[in-house]
């Protein structure tokens, strides 16, 4: 088995994130602020704003090419 880098991710989705790559998209998220999951029935990608709805926060959302999401705060 190879080391699979996308392993501390969330493996939730359906979609393989090695094949979906930066075009991956994500139906929910962890906010790194308050670490409350937030749902997204709408599902967001690389260069989408989301918001927490528990603590307010809003972040921008960037997919590596692997389909790793990070965070980044606005
Ligand atoms: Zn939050």
């Amino acid at each position: 088995m190879p080391y699979d880098p996308a392993y501390d991710e969330e493996e939730k989705q359906d979609t393989s994130s090695e094949e979906a790559g930066q075009a991956r998209r994500f139906k929910d998220f962890e906010c790194p602020e308050c670490a409350a999951n937030n749902p997204y029935d709408d599902g967001f990608g690389d260069g989408d704003d989301v918001l927490c709805y528990y603590c307010g926060q809003e972040f921008r959302a960037q997919v590596s090419d692997s389909g790793r999401l990070k965070l980044k705060v606005i």
